[in-house]
């Protein structure tokens, strides 16, 4: 089976002595691990189409359903050097690449995340480098809503109150009072504030050129920081796991 298909290399590991798996997530096939032999070695005809963030057209060989694919043709479409050359944007990325990674099944079309993915690598690419902190936001926030798994930040679950009190395991805000009638186990709230709320909701609903134009306290971004990792780890990857969000020191988000 050979197949074609557009794909965003999420990133790359190098394997025997001079082969690479690489993680795509594609527009026909969703996620993907494909190999490609020897690109390592000089005149490698991949060039940096191989490299994380690049937009490519790729060709695979494999089996159906089974089976490491294998990388035979590799095309850039949109390189994304400038994301590459940038540390700021690539360590705001890593949480991206890494709960898109874990969440998505293999071999399942994901039509909706790629496109999301590639108008996010776009602005992130024509931004400066402030801005991708709040640009990985705003992937991870529609991401999850994509996939069913958004928090719920409106009003207490039970009551429709305002409160500020976020229940991780609930995936949703409880007031105290509610909160005393379901009480498990080790339940985890968080407290979060009415700008945080308005954020999340801004990075859910507003167009992407708006909401690069909200300006954002590091508090606030810390506080959303805060929640997407609790509500991530416990709903959607193993809670063993390390942490997504690797760089969660203020001073790593927020320097320029
Ligand atoms: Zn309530």
């Amino acid at each position: 089976m050979l197949t074609r298909t557009r794909a965003i290399v999420l990133k790359n590991l190098a394997t025997g002595e001079a082969d690479l798996i690489v993680t795509y997530l594609t527009e026909e096939l969703g996620l993907i691990r494909a190999f490609a032999k020897s690109p390592r070695k000089t005149g490698s005809r991949f060039g940096s189409s191989l490299e994380p963030f690049s937009f490519v057209r790729i060709s695979l060989f494999g089996k159906e359903g089974t089976g490491l694919l294998r990388i035979t043709g590799s095309d850039i479409i949109e390189p994304f050097q400038e994301i590459r050359e940038d540390l700021k944007k690539v360590f705001s990325l890593a949480p991206v690449i890494n709960l898109t990674e874990r969440l998505l099944p293999e071999r399942e079309p994901e039509k909706k995340s790629f496109s999301l993915l590639l108008l996010t690598l776009r602005h992130i690419r024509d931004s400066g480098p402030e801005a991708s902190v709040i640009l990985c936001l705003y992937y991870m926030v529609r991401f999850l809503d994509l996939h069913g798994f958004s928090p719920k930040l409106d009003h207490c679950t039970g009551c429709s109150r305002d409160t500020a009190t976020y229940q991780i395991s609930q995936g949703s805000l409880y007031c105290a009072e509610c909160a005393s009638q379901y009480k498990n186990e080790g339940s985890v709230s968080i407290r979060i504030s009415e700008g945080t709320k308005r954020l999340y909701y801004a990075l859910l609903k507003w167009n992407i050129k708006s909401i690069l134009r909200i300006k954002v306290s590091p508090a606030i971004l810390d506080e959303l920081i805060q929640l997407l990792e609790g509500h991530i780890r416990y709903h959607v990857i193993q809670r063993g796991s390390p942490p997504l969000f690797h760089l969660q020191q203020p001073q790593a988000f927020h320097q320029g």
